[in-house]
């Protein structure tokens, strides 16, 4: 959605530079703590609900460079699975994935699952070669193996192309994959990023929360604008806000096509690469890439011929798809997730953060409860609900709230 937009259905959005201070009305309204969530993508806005639904009186300012369509939040597929979530410890990634997948269902059961695009799916995983069940899945409803009638009517005989082509060769000759000998099903749930990030907006709007948009350089920019709490979910812009090495991005590209008769979702593990086929309301997704570093958000040719090509052999129907666009989006990659309360010395002229993610008193008098939230990789919409509810747990057991 084109800012303007925003702006006409929001008359909370205001633009303000750098350094620009908060509106003093704000600070006499509100009866509860004042919170500045840095970040208007998936991991930000649901934060900011969840402030806004749990600590009762707050007031919520969503600081942000960039709001929807411009974000890799609102060209999500916005299907269900954990992905790329590099060292995220598991039981971490399973209790905030079965946070989110409990939200979005209900979600899905609420009169607002049009508006929030929300929808349930169906899924099948492919593999080459014996896979054990997933540590998520008790998640979801209906995990079961794949049958082999069912692996045999995808794909059987596979020429992956582009980075798959060697590896196939060594197996079964030049660029020669073998036939999919493992799989499993589930019912899985969509939340479309463009649409979902629309309707957080709307009920944050709705509760009260301020929208402003603009760059910080730091998070020492907030000190003057007497906050009691930030959140700070900037996805891959931890790399400049808080020079954060453990972060890169993980280059995406997918393809989106109209095939209104492709109701499945279907993906083809190949090693560490997938192709998959993801329905939205509007188009099918098509992907994709996972490049590691790659900051290039320009359309490359070489890999939409070899996405589409591998997704045709997944699923011929698509031969008839009409192509409607290309997208590359840089998905947060990190170490590790990073969900932790610091509590730092925002004030003016302080230059150094004390330590401390005990959610005791680090930073001494005058320190902020600062926490992050961002690193989500390719899982934002799948543990953003869950990754927001330990957040907002943190604001307030420093706050005592
Ligand atoms: C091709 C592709 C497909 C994907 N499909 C799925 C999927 O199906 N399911 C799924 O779960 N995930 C998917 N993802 C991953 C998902 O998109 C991300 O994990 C998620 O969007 C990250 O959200 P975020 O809020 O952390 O970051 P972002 O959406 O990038 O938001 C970051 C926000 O921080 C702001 N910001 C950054 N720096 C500053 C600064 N200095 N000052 C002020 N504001 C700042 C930005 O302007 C922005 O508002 C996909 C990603 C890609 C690329």
């Amino acid at each position: 959605m084109a800012l303007g937009a925003l702006n006409a259905r929001s008359t909370a959005l205001q633009s303000r530079s750098a350094g620009g201070r908060r509106p003093q009305t704000l600070v006499a309204a509100a009866a509860g703590p004042h919170i500045a969530v840095v970040g208007a993508g998936v991991a930000g806005l649901t934060s900011a609900l969840q402030v806004l639904e749990q600590i009762p009186g707050s007031c919520v300012s969503v600081i942000a460079e960039q709001f929807h369509s411009d974000l890799v939040s609102a060209g999500a597929a916005g299907y269900w699975e954990p992905y790329k979530l590099s060292g995220t410890p598991q039981d971490k990634i399973f209790k905030w994935g079965k946070a989110t997948f409990d939200h979005l269902t209900d979600l899905v059961h609420s009169s607002d699952a049009a508006a929030a695009g929300v929808s349930t799916c169906y899924a099948t995983s492919l593999f080459r070669e014996r896979t054990p069940d997933p540590f998520w899945a008790p998640i979801v409803p209906g995990f079961c193996r794949a049958r082999q009638e069912q692996l045999r009517r995808y794909g059987q005989s596979v020429d992956w192309g582009g980075p798959f082509a060697a590896e196939a060769s060594g197996a079964e000759g030049a660029g020669k994959a073998e036939a999919w000998v493992d799989g499993y099903c589930f019912n899985s749930l969509l939340c479309e990023g463009r649409l979902y990030m629309r309707w957080l907006t709307d009920r944050i709007v709705a509760a009260g929360g301020q929208l402003e948009q603009r760059g910080l350089a730091g998070v020492e920019e907030l000190g003057e604008e007497g906050y009691d709490g930030v959140v700070v979910a900037c996805g891959l812009g931890a790399v400049g806000l808080l020079r954060d090495e453990e972060c890169y991005p993980i280059r995406g590209q997918i393809a989106r096509v109209r095939a209104p008769w492709v109701r499945e979702c279907v993906f083809g593990h190949f090693g560490d690469e997938v192709t998959y086929i993801i329905p939205n309301r509007e188009w099918v997704v098509v992907g994709g890439t996972g490049q590691v570093g790659d900051w290039r958000t320009s359309i490359n040719v070489g890999d939409a011929d070899a996405i589409m090509g591998r997704a045709r052999q997944l699923l011929p129907s698509l031969e008839d798809a009409e192509l409607l666009s290309h997208w590359v989006g840089l998905r947060p990659g990190r170490t590790q997730l990073r969900l932790e309360l610091e509590m730092r010395r925002l004030s003016p002229g302080a230059t150094s953060s004390t330590d401390g993610d005990d959610g005791g008193g680090g930073g001494g008098a005058g320190a902020t409860p600062v926490v992050y939230n961002y690193g989500h990789g390719g899982a934002g919409l799948t543990l953003a609900w869950g990754t927001a509810g330990d957040a907002v747990e943190l604001l307030r057991g420093a706050l005592g709230v």
